[in-house]
């Protein structure tokens, strides 16, 4: 099988153990529904909001963050990088399982990402899911991305 990723440095990323990034399509389809990779392909979306966080099973590593496109994951660096901060979020404040949105653990995780990595990464990326769930016709996903976006402009804006 091939594996394409890479891992993530422990020290740069403050963490004890590394983290590892691996393009899985298959288990974010199975995640997501089945379907939702074509989805995305012919309404043009952003596979990155697809990324999900996972614990990993080799105990050598701090948990694993599954991306659908590895080339697209790199193709930005400022949004790479609001979400692995995003994601290591997740190791103190766990997302919620299956289709509960833990709206405040996914606040907390944007407040890491714009403190660590700027606010513009994230932004856009918030702006693309709501794109994603007009799409989809999907009020919860655009009501739970407007929040954030909400939470992340009174934030950065009071400064
Ligand atoms: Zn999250």
């Amino acid at each position: 099988m091939e594996c394409v990723g890479s891992i993530l440095s422990s020290d740069k990323y403050e963490l004890e153990k590394p983290l590892l990034v691996l393009e899985d399509k298959q288990q974010l389809t199975n995640y997501h529904g089945k379907g939702i990779d074509f989805f995305f392909a012919i309404n043009n979306l952003d596979t990155r909001i697809l990324t999900l966080f996972t614990e990993s099973n080799d105990r050598n590593y701090a948990g694993c963050i599954l991306v659908y496109d590895f080339k697209s994951f790199l193709s930005d660096e400022k949004i790479k990088e609001a979400i692995i901060w995003h994601e290591i979020g997740h190791l103190t404040y766990p997302a919620g399982k299956g289709n509960e949105l833990d709206i405040l653990s996914e606040i907390k995780c944007d407040m890491l990402a714009v403190k660590k990595a700027g606010m513009s990464g994230l932004e856009k990326l918030l702006h693309n899911i709501v794109s994603a769930g007009e799409k989809m016709n999907n009020s919860i996903l655009i009501n739970a991305a407007n929040k954030r976006l909400e939470f992340l402009n009174n934030t950065t804006g009071k400064s």
